[in-house]
């Protein structure tokens, strides 16, 4: 016997139809002897237009009121999906943030959770009952509803799963899994049977957007096990886990890519020690985060090149922030370029072989693509390529590192 979360995604739990599937999951697991707690988004497009009521009311919102609208989608889904596990004479009982209490902090729109109180629910699991927790929504310190920022519910899962120390944490999406990359553009692309949370994690931070960010990260800080599979088949999906539970380690284990980037190039800044900091400083003052970095010095006088990467929407404010600085910064002229995509090759076996940046740069000279900037981690290579070739780039680099499917 074993204890799971099982997590309904928004598609997952779209209309009464898709409630009474994801109903039929959780008896297949009570019928197999588990213990079961559930968490549920919103049906698909519910937050959405909760966030544009808000939006339409008022401007300037207060994040406290936004909070008690838009966590109102999944307490609906909770009670739904707990009426039809009665219909199935399963003893079900629903249980809002504010019950349990699911404890975060006081970040209204974007809170964290601190703590789960966990006492009643094991007792319910251990009585066999059937626990439904809306995701998305908590217990802020000054006693009033909290949500823990758009896709929260997944954070939800994963943290009732560690607080439950419960073996498994299945998030039920509409993807089946974790490919190798976007199927969408690679035809070849495979389903992952195992990703290593830190794996996870860069494939999220170029764009391959399948679990929140912040559910990876609690996951790997808590060893909580994660299925990615889909509610719309019975097939198994990619399990999210820790490194030492992956025994082939994939040299390379996925292609991403993002086409959220924008360049900007400052032509012949001063040479000179605190530069970098007087540019990036403005920036970081402006919540502008900065991702790839390249600086070249010019043969020539004590004036350097520097260009970096932004993301697309904040392109604007970064080079009005630059151009309101520009007698401090003295640089000869400003170029900004959204025309671009970031591509990556991740995974860890990198981090004990040589030549992965290598086969990653022949490939994409073999197709006559060029390289703008280049940026690397442990486990991830990233260039910055022109926008055009996002396909032909990305298809090269999958059959490159043999992950075609046969
Ligand atoms: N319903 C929320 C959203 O759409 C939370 C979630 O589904 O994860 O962002
Ligand atoms: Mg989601």
């Amino acid at each position: 016997m074993a204890r799971i979360v099982q997590k309904f995604g928004g598609t997952s739990v779209a209309n009464i139809e898709r409630i009474k599937a994801a109903a039929q999951s959780v008896k297949r697991e009570v019928d197999n002897g588990h213990q079961v707690a559930v968490v549920v988004s919103a049906m698909a497009g519910v937050t959405n237009q909760l966030v544009a009521y808000v939006d339409e009311i008022s401007n300037l919102y207060d994040a406290r009121e936004y909070d008690v609208v838009v966590s109102t989608g999944e307490q609906v889904t909770a009670g739904l999906l707990a009426l039809e596990l009665q219909n199935l004479g399963i003893n079900a009982r629903s249980w809002l943030g504010w019950q349990i209490p699911i404890q975060t902090n006081n970040a209204h729109g974007k809170a964290r959770i601190e703590n789960i109180e966990r006492g009643e629910l094991v007792n319910r699991l251990e009585q066999g009952e059937v626990v439904v927790v809306p995701g998305f929504q908590g217990l802020g310190p000054d006693n009033r509803v909290t949500t823990l920022g758009r896709g929260g519910s997944d954070t939800s899962a994963v943290a009732l799963a560690a607080a439950l120390d419960a073996d498994q944490c299945d998030i039920y999406t509409d993807v089946d899994g974790i490919y190798t990359s976007d199927p969408r553009i690679v035809a070849k692309a495979r389903k992952l049977e195992k990703i290593t949370y830190e794996e996870m994690l860069e494939m999220a931070s170029v764009g391959a957007k399948v679990l929140q960010t912040r559910a990876v990260e609690v996951a790997m800080n808590h060893g909580v096990r994660i299925q990615v599979l889909s509610s719309f088949s019975n097939e198994p999906g990619t399990l999210v886990v820790n490194e030492d539970e992956i025994v082939e380690k994939e040299l390379v284990s996925g292609i991403a890519y993002s086409r959220d980037e924008a360049k900007i190039t400052l032509v012949r800044v001063p040479d000179k020690p605190g530069v970098a900091a007087s540019i990036f400083g403005p920036l970081a003052d402006a919540s502008i985060n900065v991702d790839m970095i390249v600086q070249n010095v010019s043969a020539e006088s004590g004036a350097t090149d520097l260009t970096f990467t932004v993301t697309s929407a904040d392109l604007e404010r970064a080079v009005s922030v630059l151009e309101s600085k520009r007698g401090e910064l003295d640089y000869a002229e400003l170029i900004s370029d959204s025309n671009v995509v970031k591509i990556s090759v991740i995974g860890i076996g990198m981090r004990s072989h040589a030549g992965v940046a290598l086969k990653m740069f022949q490939t994409l000279a073999d197709k006559g693509i060029n390289i703008q900037v280049i940026s690397t981690s442990e486990i991830k290579v990233s260039v910055l390529i022109e926008e055009e070739y996002t396909e032909l780039a990305v298809r090269a680099l999958h059959s490159a590192y043999g992950l075609d499917e046969e």
